[in-house]
């Protein structure tokens, strides 16, 4: 892909990661990526310089998240653990979080999971009911979540929840820190039709028990604290959709140009040709977006970083579904095997336009925050 109207140090962080990709490759370890990657600073290019981050922002971790996904070895966790709660701790939290925290989230010898969706809210997060209740010296979380990632693997999961004196009415988020083992904090294995890593679960919060330090920010914030972390969220979804389109598209491409069944490889048809180009232009157009909303959010600009990271994460869902369509096409018999392993993205590409807010909760704010239409729902 053409970069030439990025910062050098954007090219270069581009570059450097590519290599650490390509040296893991498709069927990577994810442990030993992430541990790498942590290591060399990629995972916290987003977090403050004095917590051992890089200083950096959206912009470099989104680059991070493409381009070890164009290499085929996407890091599903970084949506998650730098980009939401590195965020949100990093802004909201008080000295001590971010010192206990954000060091490890840094390096990657740390993980923190999500938790917001729950069964009976789905896409309507201001139905959702895990309930906070203060005690004397803290806090009891009950409520259920679903579908919550690497779980297993994080050493805390972020919570959603609302306070029991704001239990009903417009989500007033709050936010908790929930070690893995903490007494109460159950975890069943979603299993997923999908070839990844990292697991999704349904959580139980049965009567967990937390210290007053465990919430992060102010339980009177609202939704500001949230969406400090659904916008890097969205952004990074944006990106990890680019890469893995970008790395199918690669693979189709490759073999076009090879593959010959007449007088000249297949990539001579345009009927296989318009539709790989057609899948990079898409690519591209997304990833302008995603830069968009990378540079809005980290120059500060939470309101129109949220409309620009919606459209990013449109964009880049549907340009990544149709690219893997494409790629899969393109290898005939082939783009079913698993040896040239392009089928298996074939579910994962649709994880995008799911997550972590669907294609159409994305078009029903377009419509009514940026047309001006009527609210339909
Ligand atoms: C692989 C994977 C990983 C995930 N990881 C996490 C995680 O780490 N943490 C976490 O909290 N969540 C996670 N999620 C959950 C994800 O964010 C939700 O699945 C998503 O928000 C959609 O919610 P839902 O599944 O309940 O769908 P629903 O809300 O039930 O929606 C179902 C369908 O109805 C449509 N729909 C709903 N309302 C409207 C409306 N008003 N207008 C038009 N259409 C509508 C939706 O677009 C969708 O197509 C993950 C999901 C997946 C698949």
């Amino acid at each position: 892909m053409s970069t030439d109207i990025e910062p050098r140090e954007h090219t270069e962080l581009r570059a450097a990661v590519s290599a650490l990709g390509r040296r893991h490759g498709p069927g990577f370890d994810r442990a030993a990526l992430w541990a790498e990657a942590g290591k060399l600073g990629y995972l916290g290019v987003n977090l403050p310089e004095e917590y051992g981050g890089g200083g950096g922002g959206m912009a470099e971790l989104s680059i991070v998240l493409e381009e070890a996904g164009a290499a085929g070895a996407p890091l599903l966790m970084m949506v998650v653990s730098p980009a939401i709660c590195g965020t949100v701790i990093s802004r909201f939290g008080t000295g001590e979080q971010k010192a206990a925290w954000l060091p490890g989230l840094a390096d990657g010898s740390r993980t923190m999971a999500f938790g917001i969706t729950e069964p009976d809210a789905g896409s309507n997060s201001h139905r959702i009911t895990t309930t906070a209740t203060r005690t004397e010296d803290g806090w009891v979380l009950n409520g259920r979540k679903v579908f919550v990632s690497g779980v297993d693997i994080a050493d805390a999961t972020l919570i959603v929840g609302r306070t029991s004196d704001a239990r009903t009415g417009n989500l007033k988020a709050c936010l908790f820190i929930v070690p893995r083992d903490t007494p109460g904090f159950g975890r069943r294995h979603i299993e997923m039709e999908l070839d990844a890593d990292e697991k999704q679960f349904e959580l139980t919060l049965d009567d967990v028990h937390l210290p007053a330090d465990a919430l992060v920010g102010d339980e009177d914030a609202g939704l500001l604290q949230l969406f400090a972390g659904l916008n890097p969220e969205r952004i990074m979804t944006a990106a990890f959709a680019i890469g893995m389109g970008r790395f199918a598209l690669d693979r189709a491409v490759a073999y076009a140009k090879e593959r010959q069944v007449w007088k000249a490889p297949i990539g001579a048809h345009q009927a296989i040709a318009h539709p790989l180009a057609q899948a990079h232009v898409e690519l591209e157009l997304a990833r302008l977006m995603m830069r968009k909303a990378a540079t809005l959010y980290d120059a500060g600009d939470d309101l129109g970083a949220g409309e620009a990271a919606n459209m990013a994460k449109y964009a880049a869902a549907e340009a990544c579904v149709r690219a893997v369509d494409t790629a899969v096409h393109t290898l005939g018999g082939n783009g079913l095997t698993k040896e040239f392993g392009l089928a298996r993205l074939v579910t994962a590409s649709r994880v995008a336009r799911i997550a972590p807010v669907s294609r159409e909760m994305i078009l029903n704010f377009v419509a009514t925050h940026t047309l001006g239409l009527p609210k339909s729902y």
